[in-house]
This record gives C-alpha cells, sequence and structure tokens, in this order.
C-alpha cells in the first residue's frame, strides 16, 4: 500500500515544478521568520523590554513564540510613558510656580503672609524689613537679621 502511494507521489514531487514550489515555500518561511523576529525586536524595543531576548524566543519557538510576546508585552509603548512623566513633571513644576493654600488649595501669591481664603498662616513678616519669610526660616535672608 505505501509503495503504491509512494509510487503515485514520486512523479509528482519530483516534478520540477512542485520542487520549485516547495522551495518558495521554505524561502517564504525563511523571510517571515526574519520579518516576525525583527519587527518582535523593534517592538520590544520601543515598549522597554528585553529586545534580544523577545527576538530569541521568536526564533526559536516561531509564531508560537510570537504569540506569547503578544498576551506578554508591556500594554504601552515607552516612548508614551516617558511623554506622560515629562507632562506630569510640568505639570508640578507649574504648581510650584503658582503656590497654593496647603490647607484649601486656594492660589496664593507668593509674598502672601496669610491665605486670603482660609486665613491659614503662610508666611511670617522679617521683624526687621518685613519682606515674607517662610516659617521655619530662622534668618532673614533678605536683611541677615535672626528672626
Ligand atoms: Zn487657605
Ligand atoms: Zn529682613
Amino acid at each position: 500500500m505505501n509503495d503504491m502511494v509512494g509510487e503515485l507521489l514520486d512523479p509528482i514531487l519530483s516534478n520540477p515544478a512542485v520542487t520549485l514550489a516547495r522551495q518558495l515555500c521554505v524561502l517564504f518561511f525563511v523571510v517571515f521568520t526574519c520579518a516576525l523576529i525583527f519587527w518582535t525586536w523593534r517592538d520590544a524595543q520601543r515598549r522597554g523590554s528585553m529586545a534580544w531576548f523577545w527576538a530569541l524566543v521568536v526564533l526559536l519557538f516561531n509564531l508560537a513564540g510570537w504569540a506569547i510576546y503578544m498576551v506578554v508585552r508591556p500594554p504601552e509603548l515607552a516612548e508614551d510613558a516617558h511623554e506622560r512623566d515629562l507632562e506630569i513633571r510640568a505639570r508640578e513644576a507649574e504648581l510650584q510656580r503658582n503656590p497654593v493654600c496647603p490647607a484649601c488649595f486656594t492660589p496664593v501669591d507668593p509674598e502672601y503672609l496669610i491665605c486670603p481664603s482660609c486665613m491659614k498662616q503662610l508666611k511670617k513678616p522679617c521683624t526687621n524689613c518685613e519682606r515674607p519669610l517662610k516659617l521655619d526660616w530662622g534668618v532673614c535672608p533678605y536683611c541677615r537679621t535672626k528672626q
């Protein structure tokens, strides 16, 4: 039975067109794998995960490795995370430039001695030059008078 199948298939398998098709399939597979490895490597790098490790996983397990990567890869791009970080820092810097009352969060001027909204004491006047000083400062930085 096996011989018969072999005899039937032999002329087909040794047909130059079939051989060429098989070689093309192998070529396509190799190109596809390379592209998959490259894509995974670049994607992992952009997401800030171990690019070489994932490229190796795809090289070893092909589509199965790629599927694992797609499941466990970090959800956001490293660039996005970096951008969001910058945004938060910019907002913090803005808050420092525009201070707010620590008690009621009303925007206050850095020169204010008390909060106009809740009357919380924010600064103390220098005993000599009356400029606003932070409550914990022991000396006036403007006129060098000890408080
Ligand atoms: Zn206040
Ligand atoms: Zn002073």
